[in-house]
C-alpha cells in the first residue's frame, strides 16, 4: 500500500505526530470519526470497534498483516486517540484520509482470515456512545493471497446469488386462521409464497419454499430449512386474525425473546401454538439454535431482521398497503425465527376483516404484496 499523496495519520504506538498534516476538509462530509478502541475478546479474539457520528456505509480491504475499514463521506478526527487494548491483534491504527474518504488502517500482528458477517455489526448510538462499527477477528488464513475488497452496499451484488427462504405459514391439518367467509390462512400464504418465489427468482435470487403444497410442518422444521440452505434470509408469511372484526392491515415481527406489547406477545402464542397440533399432541421444540449463538452473533442476527423488517415496512406503506396501528416493526418470540439466519414474520393482513378477506383473495393484491416484498429485499443490505 502506499501512502505518498494521502495525508498518513500515525497513531496509537507512534503517538499523534502527524496530526496537523491532515488536509484542509473541503466538503461537508455527513459523518465524522469519533472513537477507534480495541479489546480481547473470548477465543483469542480481537474486537475493534469504530465510532461514528453517523450511521456508517464501510468497507473492509484485507493485505499482509492489516485491515483497512474504510468510511465514505466521512470526516476525520484530528484528536483520535485510539484506546488499544494489551494482547490484542492490532499493534497501532492509521487514519488516512484521500477526498472525502477516510482509511482507518489497522496494522496487525499477523494475518487473518475475511471477517464473516456474523462478526461484524453496527450499533445504534445508546448512552455516550453514537454509532459504533464492531469487528471480531482472530490470527488466521485468508482464502486468497491477493487483497480482498468487499464493501457495504445499499442494493444488491449481482454477482452473488442470495439465498432466500420463503415459509407459507401453517398447512396441512393446520389451517391457521380462518376469515368469515371461509377463507384459509394456508391457502392465502401458500399462493403468495408462490408468486413470491417466482418474482425473486426473476429478479436474480436463489429461493426455496418450506412448502409447495398443502402439508403440515412443524415450526423447527421450518427453520431447520432455512438453516439447511444456507439462507441469507427467511420470511415467514402469515394472515391474521382479531377478535375485533374492524381491526385492519399488515404487521411485521422479528425475534425476541420478549414481546414488543401484549398483541405481539398473543400472536406469538397462537402462532407457535400451530406445533401442538403435532400427532401426539405435544411437540418437542428443537433446542433453541440462537442461544448457541454467541451474544455478538445473536445481537448481528437480531440487527440484521431489524434492518430487513423496517426495510419491509417502508415497502409496504409505499405501496398503499393498510398498515394495522401500532409499531413499524413489532418484537415476539416466533419459534419459526429462532435460527441462525436473519429474518422476519409478516402478517399479510386480517383474515377476521371482511374487506381484508376479499382483498387477500384477489390476485391484484396478492400481486401488490409480492411486489413489495420483493422490493424490500432488493434494497435489503445482505452485504452487512
Ligand atoms: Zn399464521
Amino acid at each position: 500500500m502506499k501512502f505518498s499523496r494521502r495525508a498518513v495519520l500515525q497513531i496509537g504506538g507512534f503517538g499523534v505526530a502527524a496530526m496537523c498534516m491532515l488536509p484542509r476538509v473541503a466538503f461537508a462530509a455527513r459523518n465524522a470519526l469519533k472513537n477507534v478502541r480495541t479489546g480481547n475478546q473470548p477465543d483469542g479474539k480481537t474486537r475493534l470497534v469504530i465510532e461514528t457520528t453517523v450511521k456508517p456505509s464501510y468497507s473492509l480491504t484485507y493485505s499482509p498483516n492489516q485491515l483497512t475499514v474504510g468510511f465514505a463521506n466521512t470526516a476525520p478526527n484530528k484528536f483520535l486517540k485510539p484506546n488499544l487494548a494489551k494482547g490484542t491483534l492490532v499493534k497501532s491504527i492509521t487514519q488516512t484520509q484521500t477526498g472525502d474518504r477516510i482509511d482507518i488502517i489497522a496494522n496487525l500482528n499477523s494475518d487473518i482470515a475475511e471477517i464473516p458477517k456474523s462478526q461484524i455489526m453496527i450499533l445504534e448510538p445508546n448512552g455516550d456512545n453514537d454509532y459504533r462499527l464492531v469487528l471480531d477477528f482472530a490470527a488466521g488464513k485468508r482464502s486468497t493471497s491477493k487483497p480482498t475488497n468487499k464493501t457495504s452496499k445499499s442494493s444488491v451484488d449481482t454477482s452473488k446469488k442470495y439465498i432466500v427462504v420463503i415459509d407459507a405459514g401453517h398447512g396441512g391439518k393446520d389451517p391457521g386462521c380462518i376469515g368469515r367467509n371461509g377463507t384459509q390462512e394456508k391457502t392465502i400464504v401458500l399462493s403468495v409464497a408462490k408468486k413470491l418465489k417466482s418474482r425473486l427468482e426473476s429478479n436474480g435470487f436463489k429461493t426455496y419454499l418450506t412448502r409447495s403444497d398443502d402439508r403440515y410442518l412443524k415450526l423447527a422444521e421450518r427453520a431447520e430449512i432455512a438453516e439447511k440452505r444456507k439462507a441469507d434470509l427467511f420470511l415467514s408469511l402469515h394472515a391474521n386474525a382479531n377478535p375485533k372484526r374492524t381491526m385492519k392491515g399488515f404487521s411485521i415481527y422479528t425475534l425476541s425473546e420478549k414481546a414488543s406489547d401484549e398483541e405481539a406477545k398473543k400472536l406469538a402464542e397462537s402462532e407457535n401454538a400451530a406445533d401442538k397440533i403435532g400427532v401426539n399432541g405435544f411437540s418437542d421444540f428443537e433446542p433453541n439454535i440462537r442461544s448457541a449463538l454467541s451474544a455478538l452473533q445473536q445481537h448481528a442476527v437480531a440487527e440484521m431482521s431489524e434492518e430487513y423488517a423496517s426495510g419491509c415496512s417502508r415497502a409496504f406503506v409505499k405501496s398503499n398497503i393498510e398498515q394495522q396501528p401500532g409499531p413499524d416493526v413489532r418484537h415476539a418470540p416466533f419459534a419459526v425465527l429462532r435460527s441462525t439466519v436473519p429474518g422476519a414474520l409478516i402478517e399479510l393482513g386480517h383474515l377476521s376483516n371482511p374487506d381484508e378477506e376479499k382483498l387477500l383473495q384477489s390476485a391484484n393484491h396478492q400481486d401488490k404484496l409480492v411486489e413489495s416484498i420483493v422490493k424490500s429485499v432488493k434494497n435489503y443490505n445482505f452485504d452487512v
